[in-house]
């Protein structure tokens, strides 16, 4: 016979059980409720590789060295989005960026407005902010650049640079990462009023690691790095290990976010499309590492939420017509002589126009530097490095041109004839090709990891990636009143 009271004591230990599973701890120790009726990813990460094609992830992940494979390789679902912008095959950052923030086409240059510029489109993150979501924007480019305006500006054109930041005052986002605006640093009359609009609006402005970090979670806040005159952030084989990279940013923009209902934080590796427009591969390797470690604090994170977090990497556009392969190597190039690159072309670039400056700087003691700088004609590290004759007479025609003439810098920092001719020898030696120093209109990858990412897989449009993450995430656009 049954004791009386063993049927309430199995049903109270059962209640017990179900009480505590559903009621799982946080990586800060902080306890998160889910919503029973909740069905929705709270926590949605939209990491876009400026430039990134396929060509680009398997460059990084053939030199990703100490940091073992690429963390984006190992997310379980894998997608194909084709780029188109509507009127052009091979798209911009803008029109991209307005497709995959906003679910619909629009024309190059155009930032989160239809194509006949008579409506502004509302886009994820802004969708994301009225659903009481906390929202951040993060780029390792100038923050009002194409990428990261598409989220948060509207505009006719991507260069109308100042009426673009003006609007992270207005858009009641939670935190901007990363560069500076553009705009504030060509013009001072401009900085203050964006300095003081964004302090009306509640953000504070950090600069630098420990301001940010001294930033409190729940607070507005845009942090900016060490910045270069173009409002970004340095090519990551030029950083200064002190400054803060793409990592740093995300990882402080999910600290001041994680306090909301949910957040929505989008983050930009906007130097690989740089790179990638100035043929640089060893620079594009470390770009898309760096930006591989900023995905890893997603998936630190993912790992304390696996059933609520979203994460989704991809590109805007490809640029460069990166290959792994050429004709003049053929089958015996080595990609990993690109890591004897020990800086970008852009600022080594910038050492041969001081030298033609200077003119003290002799043909043998620019192959000197040569040597130092990329490895070129040193046989001792690797015989593919070798100088041919043909080699030779290239650089000192290239050398040649470089010191009767001074050609400018490039906004993408496309570099002098020396800089380009050894960038080109070694990307040729390495087994590297480039059809282009512009983006090209081949589709791009898809990684997908966490709740609904079974969604993502296949081959779709880019308009279609921003309608399955609305829709999964129960972001459909609010009506204004
Ligand atoms: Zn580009």
């Amino acid at each position: 016979m049954r004791r009386p009271g063993r049927a309430a004591y199995l049903l109270f230990l059962l209640f017990m059980i179900s009480a505590l599973s559903a009621c799982r701890s946080t990586a800060d120790g902080r306890q998160h409720q889910p919503d029973q009726q909740q069905s929705f990813p709270r926590y949605i990460f939209y990491f876009i590789g400026d430039g990134m094609g396929l060509a680009q992830v398997a460059l990084g992940e053939a030199l990703a060295g100490e940091q073992g494979g690429l963390a984006m390789l190992r997310m379980p679902v894998t997608g194909l989005m084709t780029t188109y912008a509507l009127d052009r095959s091979i798209t911009d950052s803008a029109a991209a960026g307005t497709a995959m923030a906003t679910g619909y086409k629009t024309t190059v240059g155009t930032i989160a407005r239809n194509d006949r510029h008579s409506a502004d489109l509302t886009t994820i993150a802004e969708a994301a902010r009225d659903h009481g979501f906390g929202v951040g924007i993060v780029s390792s480019v100038s923050i009002d650049h194409a990428t990261p305006a598409c989220f948060y500006a509207h505009a006719d054109s991507r260069n109308e640079y100042g009426a673009i930041a003006r609007q992270m005052a207005q858009s009641g986002f939670d935190y901007f990462g990363g560069g500076y605006a553009l705009s504030a640093l060509r013009d001072d009359t401009l900085d203050d009023e964006l300095r003081r609009l964004m302090l009306q609006k509640g953000y504070t402005i950090a600069a630098g690691k420990e301001a940010i970090e001294a930033a409190l979670p729940g607070s507005r806040c845009w942090a900016v790095g060490a910045v270069d005159s173009k409002g970004a952030l340095a090519y990551e084989i030029d950083r200064n290990e002190e400054d803060a990279d793409l990592a740093f940013f995300t990882r402080y923009g999910i600290r001041l976010l994680d306090h909301h209902r949910g957040f929505f934080l989008m983050v930009e590796g906007g130097k690989i499309d740089w790179a990638c427009h100035a043929n640089d591969g060893a620079t594009v390797s470390r770009e898309v590492k760096a930006f591989d470690r900023a995905i890893g604090e997603a998936l630190a994170f993912y790992r304390s939420h696996p059933d609520e977090t979203l994460i989704i990497v991809t590109a805007d556009h490809e640029c460069g017509g990166l290959a792994l392969g050429n004709n003049q190597v053929r089958y015996s190039g080595r990609p990993s002589l690109l890591d004897y690159q020990q800086l970008s072309l852009e600022r080594f670039s910038a050492k041969v126009r001081a030298w033609s400056g200077s003119g003290r700087v002799s043909f043998p003691m620019a192959m000197d530097s040569l040597r130092v700088y990329f490895g070129l004609g040193n046989i001792d590290l690797d015989p593919l490095l070798a100088l041919s004759p043909p080699d030779s007479i290239d650089l000192a025609k290239a050398y040649q041109a470089c010191m009767t003439s001074s050609e400018e810098l490039n906004t993408y920092g496309r570099s002098d004839p020396f800089t380009s001719s050894a960038g080109a020898l070694l990307n040729r030696k390495a087994g590297i090709g480039w059809t282009t120093g512009h983006h090209t209109s081949v589709p791009v990858p898809v990684f997908a990891l966490g709740r609904g990412q079974e969604r993502f897989g296949g081959s779709y449009d880019n308009t279609e990636l921003a309608k399955k993450m609305m829709d999964l995430c129960g972001l459909s656009p609010v009506a204004k009143e």
